[in-house]
């Protein structure tokens, strides 16, 4: 493992005040934003017996899980809050959304994208009989209403005239045709405003068209940094989630409270996303490494002291 001069870590963090300030004013916006749509903020769960198995997933590239044991059980680290999320629109609220600390140990090769972090924070959010695009509008608003509280701040990059455009939707299957299987690392320096790709094959959890097999999931590209939330319909009949799970190789084991609610029909339909923060904040301040947004920087491959 690499490790940087610990006095190169002095000098990082006294060069970040820019940043911590765009941040907060950002948090302040979007949790306000939140709260007015009647979302109740939950807080985050670091360790549980479930956490978001992020397979199979054609931009996954996760090095290790973090599991470990606890009073004698054995606990996860979690990579997103999914689970919990559905678990919670399903038995108590309608909207729910969370900050919280996701640990995915990607690969060391992915030290040098500028694009990925072992540790971020998502937006995560979930929406009680929400259809995708009741989703997609949701963020598009909000957004567009950060971008122009931005200005009105005396922030401003010209990538935030997007405001004015309709965002535009592609299918991946018809990206993949054009840019090849690699799309995800090629499409963010093809676009000038943010995009929306649909039917993306991924994790169980993602509603999938049982008749044409077509995912009802959507991400969000943004120009020069790649995806910034994904989301989906969620898949909530047992009999689909068994099968997928048996499809992708999943442990059932690991997702048994999931299963009993749904197995007994008290999943409810829903649909959220999660927007990663470090990504949002470096396009907003116009930072190519998304490691320049963290105060203390998780670069695949690299343990820094603090
Ligand atoms: N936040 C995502 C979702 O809501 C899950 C993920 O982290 O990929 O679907
Ligand atoms: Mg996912």
């Amino acid at each position: 493992m690499e490790q940087k001069p610990l006095k190169n870590e002095y000098v990082y963090i006294k060069n970040k005040e820019r940043i911590v300030n765009l941040q907060s004013l950002i948090l302040q916006k979007l949790s306000n934003y939140f709260l007015e749509e009647g979302f109740k903020w939950i807080l985050p769960v670091i360790t549980s017996k479930v956490t978001d198995p992020l397979w199979p997933d054609p931009g996954a590239s996760i090095e290790k899980r973090l599991e470990f044991e606890i009073y004698g059980e054995k606990v996860r680290i979690t990579q997103s809050m999914i689970v919990h999320k559905i678990i919670a629109v399903s038995l108590f609220t309608d909207k729910i959304f969370t900050f919280s600390p996701n640990l995915r140990i990607e690969k060391p090769e992915r030290k040098n994208t500028g694009k990925h972090l072992y540790e971020f924070t998502q937006l995560d959010f979930e929406v009680r009989y929400a259809k995708s695009q009741d989703i997609i509008s949701f963020v598009e608003r909000i957004l567009k209403k950060l971008f122009i509280d931005l200005m009105e701040n005396g922030i401003y990059r010209k990538e935030m005239e997007c405001i004015k455009e309709k965002w535009e939707t592609y299918d991946s299957m018809d990206i993949e045709s054009i840019y090849g299987r690699e799309w995800e690392q090629i499409l963010a320096n093809k676009i000038e405003c943010p995009v929306w790709i649909k039917n993306i094959p991924r994790e169980f959890y993602d509603y999938q068209d049982p008749l044409t097999g077509k995912w009802d999931n959507y991400d969000l590209y943004l120009p020069g940094i790649g995806e910034v939330l994904s989301g989906s319909k969620r898949e909530i009949l047992y009999d689909r989630i068994i099968e997928k799970m048996v499809r992708d190789r999943i442990n059932k084991e690991n997702f048994m409270v999931l299963l009993d609610l749904s197995k007994n029909g008290e999943l409810k339909d829903c649909a959220g996303a999660g927007i990663g923060i470090e990504r949002l904040l470096a396009w907003i301040a116009g930072e190519k490494n998304v490691a320049n947004v963290q105060l203390f920087p998780r670069i695949p491959g690299v343990v820094d002291y603090l």
